[in-house]
């Protein structure tokens, strides 16, 4: 197996640091990180596709014009997954499957380009996309960008797995049991993260369970995650208490010692640089390192 960390959505939002710690100027920098999974047996598996070809090309009015204003994405045709595959030599057609974290307009833009995939996402998600009953589900659920929903393969937050102390559905349909989805609700009422154990362990995509690197892994006297991150986080939670709690939970498996793994997010640039160059490390490296 191997994992390639892609970003499929750059932005630039006004607020520097105030959006990602880390910047000097005037515009901040925000990833969508997805994944290109390549399996051993079944084919490539994509977690989350951020923006699509469509919505690289002609943004309105797929896009929600208040959301993407506030981000300022850009709008880069060769930043989709699509492309992104092409440049590593992987073919559309050899991606099987796509898991989806949840269905907000920066994770699913890409279904589309990839017709042919089975999409594995939790039924509570389906069913408030499909829905679209408030005005945040308006502004965040994209009908346009998914595509045949036939191939949807929902998942019950009841399906009974077990994973380090959170419920998991430990098996998705034709997916092998190292890919699991992890349900952390509360950003919207299907949200999940997806743990897969690769080359170096396991590593977790906590999509937007949060936002930036220093709610889940500062301890107490680090630095304070930054203000704008957190007003985007909190307009867009759909039960902010739940999301929260949720959090909280992923802080607490992000100090234990007994959950050794790399946790990441999907809008922290910082996080998508660090795991970019250590899944770019070959298990032989790490083997050397081991001998050494
Ligand atoms: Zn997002």
């Amino acid at each position: 197996m191997r994992i390639h960390h892609l970003d499929c959505g750059p932005m630039r939002p006004p607020g520097g640091a105030l959006m990602d710690g880390v910047s000097t100027g005037l515009f901040g920098r925000l990833t969508c990180h997805c994944l290109a999974i390549e399996t051993d047996h079944d084919g490539v598996v994509l977690v989350d596709t951020g923006l699509g070809l469509r919505d690289m090309v002609r943004p309105w009015p797929r896009l929600p014009a208040l959301n993407a204003g506030v981000l300022r994405f850009r709008f880069d045709p060769d930043r989709t997954a699509l492309r992104h595959l092409k440049r590593l030599g992987i073919s559309p057609h050899d991606v099987r499957h796509i898991v989806m974290t949840h269905l907000d307009f920066d994770h699913a833009g890409g279904l589309v380009d990839f017709p042919h995939a089975r999409v594995h996402l939790m039924e509570a998600e389906a069913k408030a996309a499909r829905e679209r009953r408030t005005v945040l589900d308006r502004l965040r659920y994209r009908p346009a960008q998914w595509g045949d929903t036939s191939r949807w393969h929902t998942y019950s937050e009841r399906a009974g797995g077990r994973w380090f102390g959170f419920d998991a559905v430990v098996q998705l349909d034709n997916l092998p049991p190292e890919i699991l989805l992890v349900p952390l609700p509360g950003h919207t009422p299907g949200h999940a993260g997806v743990a897969i154990e690769g080359p170096r362990g396991w590593v977790l995509h906590a999509a937007d369970t949060y936002f930036n690197r220093a709610e889940v892994h500062g301890s107490a006297s680090a630095k304070a995650p930054p203000a704008g991150a957190l007003a985007y986080e909190r307009m867009m939670a759909w039960n902010p208490a739940l999301a929260r709690a949720n959090q909280a939970r992923v802080r607490e498996l992000v100090a234990s010692r007994e959950a050794p793994m790399a946790v990441f997010c999907t809008h922290d640039p910082v996080e998508y640089v660090a795991m970019t160059v250590w899944s770019a490390r070959s298990a032989k490296q790490v083997e050397g390192e081991r001998a050494a």
